[in-house]
């Protein structure tokens, strides 16, 4: 399949769930953020569903989730909640099920680890490990200064307490639902250990955020770690899902529509990255450049002010990847920008 098929072109509305095949739900959590939506499932079995993320913590996503499990599922029984991974539109109401329905945690160590570590730092103000990291990264000083006094970025504004106590998810491991047997992967490079679903029998992928239709996944460095190299661990992480047979599956992924076409979709995203590495390869020459001068060459159009930050992230891993590769030399200048060249 060169191309891919989507089988339903509606969302379903507001409140609303849309059965994708028998025991097998979607619902669209709106959200009142840049990102317009994120998708959670629902896999029903005889004795309790299972709900694989929680949207963000908000009140539309609370309103959505009450509406749906009194409404359509009567208010069943909720076995566990998979968490694909720790970021916020995924995350966000766990502690909020946990509280009000005493739900299992299912999700992998990393996912678990970095949602709840991030949840308890709280900060005043914006932090100096960050200003750094954009300063080395070329972020140009009179934004860096802008930045400075803007109101930080605190992960517990958008998810509730996540609670102690999870059940771990690890690589190859099977879960039975409805009779039905669902393997796990786990994926690097959007997010650390990233939960993979598919179910052989219904032919259904759940994808999270490793594998979506129409973007690419955000693959960020972020100042916890300044030299990560996450293009690295995501191709790689594509290269193995490229293994599992291809059934014809059907992707449920975390944003946007459901599709038909997984390895048309999985090479469309490795050579979207290869392409950009090439193009970066180009630009850099013999001019030292940093994360913040490859804009052009990396993204092709004019990056917008609320981007920039994620932008400057996904910019760096790509640098990283070069460097690591052999492919470009790092020098610091006397500001402490990172520059690189061939
Ligand atoms: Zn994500
Ligand atoms: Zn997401």
């Amino acid at each position: 399949m060169k191309e891919l098929k989507f089988p339903v072109e509606i969302f379903p509305t507001k409140k609303k769930v849309l059965q994708i095949k028998e025991g097998v739900y979607w619902v669209k959590l709106l959200l009142p953020s840049m990102i317009s939506h994120v998708n959670a499932y629902i896999l029903d079995d005889e004795d309790g569903i299972s709900i694989i993320d929680t949207g963000l913590s908000c009140v539309s996503c609370k309103e959505s989730w009450t509406h749906i499990l009194t409404h359509d599922f009567k208010n069943k029984s909720i076995k566990r909640i998979i968490i694909t991974h720790h970021h916020p539109d995924h995350i966000g109401l766990l502690g909020w099920f946990k509280k009000k329905f005493n739900t299992e945690i299912w999700t992998s160590r990393s996912s678990w680890l970095t949602g709840r570590m991030l949840t308890l730092d709280k900060k005043n103000e914006v932090s100096t490990e960050l200003l750094n990291f954009w300063l080395s990264a070329g972020m140009p000083s009179e934004i860096i200064e802008k930045k400075r006094l803007e109101k930080p970025f605190n992960f517990s504004d958008y998810v509730d307490k996540i609670p102690l106590g999870y059940r771990r998810m690890v690589e190859e491991e099977q879960l039975l639902i409805d009779n039905k047997k669902w393997f796990v992967k786990l994926c690097n490079g959007h997010a650390p250990e990233q939960i993979f679903l598919f179910c052989p029998d219904l032919k259904i992928i759940i994808s999270g955020d490793q594998i979506l239709p129409g973007i690419s996944p955000n693959l960020s460095v972020y100042p916890t770690e300044p030299l990560a190299n996450p293009l690295a661990e995501y191709l790689e992480d594509c290269e193995k899902l490229l293994n599992i047979e291809d059934l014809g599956y059907l992707v449920l992924p975390g944003h946007n529509l459901p599709f038909y076409g997984f390895n048309t979709r999985v090479e469309q995203l490795i050579n979207h990255h290869q392409s950009a590495l090439k193009r970066i390869q180009k630009y850099i020459d013999k001019t030292p450049k940093s994360a913040y001068d490859i804009f052009p060459a990396l993204f092709k159009r004019k990056i917008k002010n609320y981007e920039l930050t994620l932008a400057l992230g996904e910019s760096v891993a790509h640098l990283n990847y070069l460097f690591k590769m052999g492919i470009l030399k790092k020098d610091v200048d006397k500001k402490g920008v990172n520059l690189f060249v061939k």
